[in-house]
């Protein structure tokens, strides 16, 4: 056994500090990133931010709107690809039952490779075996989820251009509860992101932001993207009945989500998942502009005239956690 002394630390631990700026407008705040990925060569621009490949966020109807503001959607795996997509911001995700003989697809320029556990020998050589094979080589590959710098690298050398980053910190998530494991978010994003960084690959952080500031900080800590679930749930573009002024919004690994897609509770696992109810507030336009207005704020006070610049700006003091939480 051994313990790692220092404190690791989650969003709501730090704060950023404000710092001169030259910025004279939160409108000046450039949101837009240009990428080029590792090993697909491929190039992306706009703003970095995913919808989670959940059943409820990870819809086309979420695609239609997010890709207006050059957002991207992480399709769920359970609902049928569109054939053939005519945008580049749709993400396609796959779990490790997928034959990749029988992609039927060769449209889409991402592919997601998307398991709880990234940490299984079998994850690193499905991700070498994606980064070999005809219908995914030239692909842009995310593979995920880990949460510590040596697992990021050796997916990032397996093949994968983008890592997801994240075990445990999700909304609807009961990892941390179930099984005891887990990483604080912040400090795994910033590790991850350094680890990723150093060999030309990039990183997702995915779970954890409940609030915009948790994005701005996501992004402060080195996040390339930041993947959203719960801040995205209960909009018109989700998946799901609106009971009265709720809409129902539950973990892919939870009882409910087992039942819905394998027809039964896997008796090999617990359900890392639960099901909440979170208020229904109509189309997710709004959330976004709020989004964006914050994010653009955060890089005013930061002096980051472009998201890009925001590690570079950023300065996190930790905070009093209790009196943090009082506050919020
Ligand atoms: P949120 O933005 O809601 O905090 O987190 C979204 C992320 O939580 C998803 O992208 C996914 O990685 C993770 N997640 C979704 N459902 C489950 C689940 O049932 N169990 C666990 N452990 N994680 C989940």
């Amino acid at each position: 056994m051994r313990i790692i002394e220092d404190t690791k630390l989650d969003f709501s631990d730090v704060l950023i500090s404000p710092k001169r700026s030259q910025l004279t407008s939160r409108k000046d705040a450039d949101l837009t990133r240009t990428f080029t990925f590792k090993h697909s060569k491929h190039q992306w621009s706009g703003v970095p931010i995913i919808a989670s490949n959940m059943d409820h966020t990870g819809t086309l109807e979420m695609f239609e709107e997010l890709s207006r503001y050059e957002m991207l959607t992480a399709l769920c795996k359970f609902i049928k690809w569109p054939s053939p997509p005519s945008n580049t911001n749709l993400i396609q995700t796959i779990g490790l039952d997928k034959n990749l003989d029988e992609l039927d697809y060769d449209d889409s320029q991402w592919i997601c490779l998307d398991v709880a556990n990234g940490y299984t020998e079998r994850f690193n050589n499905y991700v070498a075996l994606m980064r070999k094979h005809e219908a995914t080589k030239n692909k842009i590959i995310i593979a995920g989820n880990v949460c510590t710098p040596e697992a990021t690298e050796e997916i990032i050398l397996a093949g994968a251009d983008i890592v997801k980053i994240g075990i445990g910190p999700g909304s609807v998530c009961t990892t941390r509860k179930m099984t005891g494991v887990g990483f604080p978010q912040l400090s795994a994003t910033i590790e991850c992101a350094d680890a990723a960084h150093g060999l030309d690959g990039h990183i997702i952080t995915d779970g954890g932001c409940t609030v915009v500031g948790d994005i701005a900080k996501a992004f402060g800590a080195g996040a390339d993207f930041v993947m959203l679930g719960g801040m995205l749930a209960g909009h018109k573009e989700c998946t799901g009945e609106i009971l009265g002024n709720h809409m129902e919004f539950y973990g892919m690994s939870s009882e409910e989500a087992q039942l819905k897609y394998y027809g039964e509770k896997q008796t090999h696992r617990a359900s890392e998942g639960k099901k909440v109810q979170v208020p229904y507030r109509g189309s997710v336009k709004n959330t976004i502009e709020e989004i964006f207005g914050g994010l653009r704020s955060a890089c005013t006070y930061a002096g980051a005239r472009k998201l890009k610049a925001l590690p570079k700006c950023t300065t996190f003091v930790k905070v009093n956690r209790q009196l943090n939480e009082v506050y919020s």
